[in-house]
């Protein structure tokens, strides 16, 4: 049994109190957790403020800290193996793409660490005669950044790169399903030589120290990424501290494929955009609205393909579809698919739980063209389930897709570039990917609108959300103020 420690003010300890970790290809117990109480967070949060007041930090040059971030990149790059390895240990998420992810999350670091000195402010040609006025881009202070438990690494890098290139500190929750890789990098990040508290890297559950975290005095930044009940208590918890918000919730993505397509290449982008990370990815197109004219020959094809993905243990190779996170989310699963036959939705094929230990649920595809209230067309699974809906005309198409509450990612698959250009202009999301699916990038802007959130992580954007502008005045003339009563 492996036993982690949560990292505050650059010490390791074992947290007030622990819970167990299981495996999710099997359920067994594996590791032991430290839970961060009230006293914890607490502690965590006044390591961050500490640092981020200390001359070691606050004084910093903005390229000194970015080559902190090449050093924390290097230093990825270098115990990508063990970091991978964790990551599917503990989540269940694929050692193919926990291997491949890993290797971009070391360049998310490298584009931050070469932004860092780049975050510029301004001189301002005021409408007065003797004023210098210009404005400072500064930190805006101690960020709580919270992940979901798909993407950890990856999550977190979104929000810690940013925000220490910018120069703020940050207290990380780690995810209490499958914490294990952000424990662990923490003691890669305790390597690369940042001032002690810069990064505080805890775990534990929403009620007491997400709560706790989001809600207190000192934190400036609340830079969430999971569910959108989530959210909802977020914002309520900033309420207390008035801290801003950028929320990265779920989605409900249209994957529309019009007549004119190539059948091949959108067969395989709608497979990784619902099935692979075994569907549990903010951005899965998991609502496929495809024209009735190839309707048939497109499910022929993609069924095929879903019924071949090797499902298996998620640390081997080999492995397409690996076990869902915990049992919690076949319970979700399950109980969707069953709502939406009551509706009179069809199960293609898939749609239970595989009779084997772990949390395994097959690739699933439910046909809704008879069943347009299906509960599955409009609620997440976060699971390998996709829904499928025909259309005639490009209006239907367009309307079906912006029929939702979510607005993350969408995929159009056409050859015709006019209709792919009014297709990026009509739908409401904040990515749409033509003739490709689930391509991401550290230059690249990603979020949402409406319930899949606001705020955009990745792109130069992203760290300027972590910035606030002071506007500084300097009167450049030596005679005395003029008239005190009057402003200037
Ligand atoms: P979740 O919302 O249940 O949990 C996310 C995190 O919030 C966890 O660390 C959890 O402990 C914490 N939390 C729970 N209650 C809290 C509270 N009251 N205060 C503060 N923190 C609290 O999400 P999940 O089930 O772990 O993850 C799945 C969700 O994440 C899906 O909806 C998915 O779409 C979303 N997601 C979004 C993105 C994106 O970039 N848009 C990426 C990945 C996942």
């Amino acid at each position: 049994m492996q036993q982690f420690q949560q990292y505050i003010g650059g010490a390791f300890d074992d947290g007030s109190a622990q819970f167990d970790s299981r495996d999710p290809s099997t359920n067994a117990v594996w590791a032991t957790m430290p839970e961060a109480r009230t006293a914890d967070v607490n502690r965590a949060v006044e390591a961050a403020h500490a640092a981020f007041l200390s001359p070691e930090w606050s004084l910093m040059t903005a390229t000194a800290r970015g080559k902190l971030l090449y050093r924390l990149a290097d230093l990825i790059a270098e115990n990508a193996p063990k970091l991978a390895e964790l990551e599917t240990k503990d989540t269940g998420k694929i050692i193919r793409e926990t291997s491949a992810q890993i290797a971009y999350v070391a360049d998310y670091y490298r584009y931050y660490a070469g932004l860092a000195d780049k975050i510029e402010g301004a001189h301002l040609p005021i409408d007065k005669p003797d004023m210098e006025v210009w404005l400072r881009r500064e930190p805006i202070g101690v960020v709580a950044a919270i992940v979901p438990w798909n993407s950890q690494l990856f999550l977190s890098a979104v929000k810690i790169g940013p925000a220490l290139a910018a120069g703020c500190t940050v207290v990380l929750k780690a995810s209490e399903e499958g914490p294990a890789p952000l424990l662990e990098f923490a003691r890669i990040f305790d390597q690369a030589g940042f001032p002690k508290g810069v990064l505080n890297v805890i775990t534990g559950f929403g009620a007491e120290c997400g709560a706790v975290l989001t809600s207190h005095p000192k934190v400036a930044h609340v830079a969430f990424t999971g569910g959108p009940s989530t959210a909802r208590q977020i914002v309520r918890n900033s309420a207390e501290n008035l801290a801003s918000t950028s929320l990265e919730l779920g989605g409900k993505s249209p994957f529309i494929v019009f007549d004119d397509a190539d059948i091949e290449s959108a067969v395989n982008a709608q497979v990784s955009g619902i099935f692979a990370a075994t569907g549990q990815s903010c951005v899965a197109g998991s609502r496929l609205i495809v024209h009735n004219a190839i309707k048939d020959t497109f499910l022929a094809r993609l069924k095929q393909k879903a019924e071949a993905v090797v499902i298996g243990v998620p640390d081997k190779m080999e492995t397409e579809v690996g076990p869902l996170c915990s049992a919690r989310q076949i319970e979700t699963a399950v109980d969707l698919i069953k709502r939406s036959v009551d509706c009179g939705a069809t199960v293609m094929t898939g749609g239970a739980p595989l009779d084997r230990e772990g949390n395994y649920f097959p690739p699933t595809i439910i046909d809704c063209s008879d069943a347009k209230d299906a509960p599955c067309l409009s609620n997440e699974f976060f699971g390998p389930v996709l829904s499928v809906i025909g259309f005639y005309t490009e209006a239907e198409a367009l309307a079906i897709a912006n029929d939702t509450k979510f607005g993350l990612g969408a995929g159009v698959f056409t050859q015709n570039l006019t209709r792919a250009h009014r297709m990026i202009r009509g739908i409401r999301s904040g990515i749409v990917w033509v003739n490709t699916y689930r391509a991401v990038s550290p230059l690249a802007p990603f979020g949402g609108h409406g319930l899949s959130g606001h705020g955009r992580e990745g792109g130069i954007e992203a760290a300027l959300d972590y910035t606030t502008t002071k506007a500084v005045w300097l009167r450049t003339s030596d005679d005395p103020i003029p008239d005190p009563f009057v402003m200037r």
